[in-house]
């Protein structure tokens, strides 16, 4: 994905969020100006409309049913397998895993090939800007194998420091798991490089691209990633879907890591064996509306083009930036050279839980705190951050109010 693309056709803010049923209501008295897409999106009327069809009509449980809703159910969940193959430009749909989202994707490789794998001596490399759904779990491993977790600084900008996540990969790192995009700042990892250099050097590279899917294309195969893990409700699909791509070669040889119906080929109690691909990590009943919904997303967002939802989103973060770099009093947090459309920032002497709740009873939802990325708040020696983050809907009227919002919390704060 790029930071900055270019724009072709004129981009239509106001008819696209008018797809958007929930944003056109008043909240405390004022309409809703919706910032906080990286903690989830909205759902367009197409994927709404898409869930509705599938519960409506076509029901029933996937896979072991003969019968004709049986039948529907299956076609309408592999089918939306296909489409996340697609949008990714996965080789297969062999290597498309459904799970809850971005975080139990990264559970499942932390558990099931790291686990049994990885012992002491092996070391797993992280970065300072990683969510922590992209730390525990391989705090975890680690306490459960006895590797090491190393982590690649980032520096005041919130960028990562390349020259030192290099110096870090050695023949001891076994796996590095990355995000593409930082929640908490906006910073755009160069994550192709990070993936050659360790390749190179032998490691497995995992993903976390929870905050990318939204702003732009992502190419599995370009990328060269071993995994790629993000979650349907960030890119305006329901909660309590997401995937985890994995390379076919990769996921063959790992165990499943949970057990139950549909991850297996048969049962004795002697021994079971397992399913095929993809289906030996879908342990119980899937999310089968999730999927379709997360299909229906995927069409939605491609019909209004990723490139120019990206160069949009640009255009936004950009003007919002500009309006805050002149506000006295405000401190952008993560300055990075290229990022996607997040922007991280604090008020002298306001706490952004009392800025939140400011611009709130303005009807300005931006989500204030540590964004689950408590190290980043460590490392700028601040409690948390107001967090505004752009989404295909927001306009260049919402940066306006945003900024009407911050002025009257500067009367009374400043
Ligand atoms: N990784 C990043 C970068 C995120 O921003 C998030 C959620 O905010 C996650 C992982 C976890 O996503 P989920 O809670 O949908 O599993």
């Amino acid at each position: 994905m790029n930071a900055v693309s270019a724009v072709t056709a004129p981009y239509d803010a106001e008819r696209v969020r008018a797809d958007f049923p929930i944003l056109a209501q008043q909240v405390n008295g004022h309409p809703l100006i919706y910032l906080d897409s990286a903690a989830s999106g909205q759902r367009p009327l197409a994927v709404l409309r898409a869930v509705e069809r599938y519960e409506t009509h076509h029901h029933s449980n996937v896979h072991r049913g003969v019968h004709a809703l049986s039948q529907a159910a299956t076609e309408a969940f592999e089918g939306a397998r296909e489409r996340v193959r697609r949008f990714l430009n996965a080789r297969s749909t062999r290597e498309i895993v459904f799970v809850r989202g971005a975080t139990e994707g990264i559970n499942l490789v932390a558990q099931s090939l790291a686990r049994p794998r990885f012992g002491p001596g092996d070391e797993i490399l992280i970065t300072g800007l990683e969510h922590h759904a992209n730390i525990v779990p391989w705090q975890m491993v680690c306490e459960q194998s006895g590797c090491a977790l190393k982590v690649a600084p980032i520096d005041r900008r919130g960028e990562v420091d390349i020259g030192r996540l290099l110096e870090l990969l050695t023949a001891r790192t076994r796996l590095v798991a990355v995000a593409h995009v930082s929640n908490a700042l906006g910073t755009i990892v160069p994550v192709k490089r990070i993936i050659e250099a360790a390749h190179s050097s032998g490691a497995l590279v995992l993903v976390d691209g929870a905050q990318a899917v939204p702003h732009g294309a992502v190419d599995v195969r370009e990328l060269g990633c071993d995994f790629y893990a993000f979650s349907g409700h960030k890119l305006y699909g329901p909660t309590g879907i997401g995937v985890l791509f994995g390379r076919e070669e990769l996921l063959e040889e790992m165990p499943p890591w949970q057990g139950g119906g549909d991850m297996i080929r048969t049962v004795s109690f002697e021994k079971s064996t397992y399913n095929e691909l993809p289906w030996k990590f879908e342990a119980g009943t899937p999310n089968i509306s999730g999927a379709v919904g997360l299909a229906a997303a995927m069409d939605y967002l491609e019909s209004l083009g990723l490139e120019a939802v990206a160069a949009h989103e640009q255009r936004l973060l950009a003007l919002a930036t500009a309006e805050l770099e002149r506000m006295p009093g405000i401190e952008i947090i993560g300055t990075a050279a290229h990022k996607a459309a997040v922007l991280s920032f604090t008020l002298r002497g306001c706490h952004p839980h009392d800025l939140g709740t400011i611009l709130d009873s303005e009807g300005v939802a931006i989500r204030t705190g540590h964004h689950c990325a408590m190290p980043v708040m460590t490392f700028f020696d601040i409690p948390a951050t107001a967090r505004a983050s752009f989404g295909c809907y927001n306009t260049e009227a919402d940066v306006r109010a945003l900024v009407t919002a911050l002025g009257k919390a500067r009367e009374v704060f400043g």
